[in-house]
């Protein structure tokens, strides 16, 4: 296969990037030290007596205490605890913060270690960066992305090509958005959601909901509709709020929120598509020169490692390798089992 100049200017500064990390950290026990490193600086190598006065070996992943002779492993409750390949976990976040990202089998290559691992680290690193996406990222569906999905994974139905593994996603969403619109048919009311959440509600809530048209009420009326106590309504209300089905106007009066009709979010979806098309593409092109294809299975994961090397607003330096230190790994089940959401998300930032 032949490689494409900017392909080839990856190649380069990724080994460029490994030499220099490759000088510093030579072995896990040269990774241990940095990480205890790091931790130090943070302030967070202590013992549990309060004494920060310790004693550690290089190389070692615990202290002892200086003054009750209490053992520590600092590792614990860090992405690190527990793991083997911990340089290549800290050469990976080496490269990821300098822009440069590689496949499993890059990873597997520079740092001598078995595919699986490498992938793991990845799939590690992936998982742990879609975590701190903000609850604000845009959804899609995987529509346009056919083109990049030619991966097998474990999701992909047997003797089909890759791809079929997003159109039996399609094909899923497009039922369930059928039997959604099915069932609306049979109310006249477009409030199904809400419906949905009233369901949830106490008495005094539904009756406080139900007192609360769209013109605008005090808690005194409110008090007289529902012949409930003032405190009552007031409880009511600061529920109600929460879950979004009320408003509150200056002067103390509330209102009841009008439901959110499909059209308005339709006209939001459109508004968010054409920043999306840009992103999309830009999408196709990282992963054409990062990794080729990819698998559905692990689409969601890809989406944010982009996310994670364009946003560097939100991805500041230093920000990924200070993730690794104040969050526990995620469980290997969660990793092997890992499945990309049928509705991908992506935030909306500008390149
Ligand atoms: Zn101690």
């Amino acid at each position: 296969m032949t490689m494409s100049d900017a392909e080839i200017a990856l190649e380069i500064k990724i080994k460029k990037a490994y030499r220099a990390f490759n000088r510093r950290v030579k072995t896990d026990e040269d990774a241990l030290d940095v990480i205890y490193k790091k931790l130090k600086k943070l302030h967070r190598i202590g013992c549990q007596c309060g004494c920060t006065d310790v004693v550690r070996k290089k190389g070692a992943r615990s202290f002892v205490c200086s003054d009750c002779k209490e053992e520590t492993h600092f590792t614990v409750g860090t992405v690190y605890e527990g793991k083997v390949r911990i340089r290549a976990m800290l050469g990976a976040i080496h490269l990821s913060e300098r822009n440069l990202p590689v496949t499993s089998s890059k990873l597997s290559k520079l740092f001598k270690i078995g595919y699986g691992t490498a992938h793991n680290i990845l799939l590690n690193q992936g998982i742990l960066i879609n975590k701190s996406m903000p609850s604000s990222a845009l959804a899609l569906t995987g529509k346009g992305l056919q083109s990049i999905i030619f991966r097998r994974s474990s999701e992909t139905p047997i003797r089909r090509h890759p791809v079929a593994e997003q159109e039996e996603v399609e094909k899923e969403l497009f039922e369930t958005t059928a039997s959604t619109n099915e069932s609306s048919k049979g109310s006249n009311k477009d409030t199904d959601s809400t419906n949905e959440l009233e369901l949830n509600l106490t008495d005094d809530q539904k009756r406080v909901l139900k007192a609360l048209s769209e013109t605008s009420q005090s808690v005194d009326d409110l008090c007289i509709i529902t012949e409930l106590p003032a405190g009552a309504v007031s409880s009511a209300l600061v529920f109600l709020h929460l879950d979004n089905l009320v408003d509150e106007l200056p002067g103390g009066r509330y209102t009841r929120k009008a439901p959110v009709k499909q059209s308005s979010m339709a006209s939001r979806f459109a508004q968010n598509l054409e920043a999306l098309n840009i992103s999309l593409n830009a999408f196709i092109a990282f992963i054409e020169l990062t990794s080729k294809g990819v698998s559905r299975k692990c689409l969601q994961l890809y989406l944010s490692q982009f996310w994670y090397h364009l946003d560097k607003t939100f991805w500041q330096k230093g920000a990924l390798s200070l993730l690794y230190l104040n969050n526990p790994s995620p469980s290997p089940m969660a990793v092997r089992n890992y499945v990309s959401p049928n509705l991908l998300r992506l935030p909306a930032f500008s390149l």
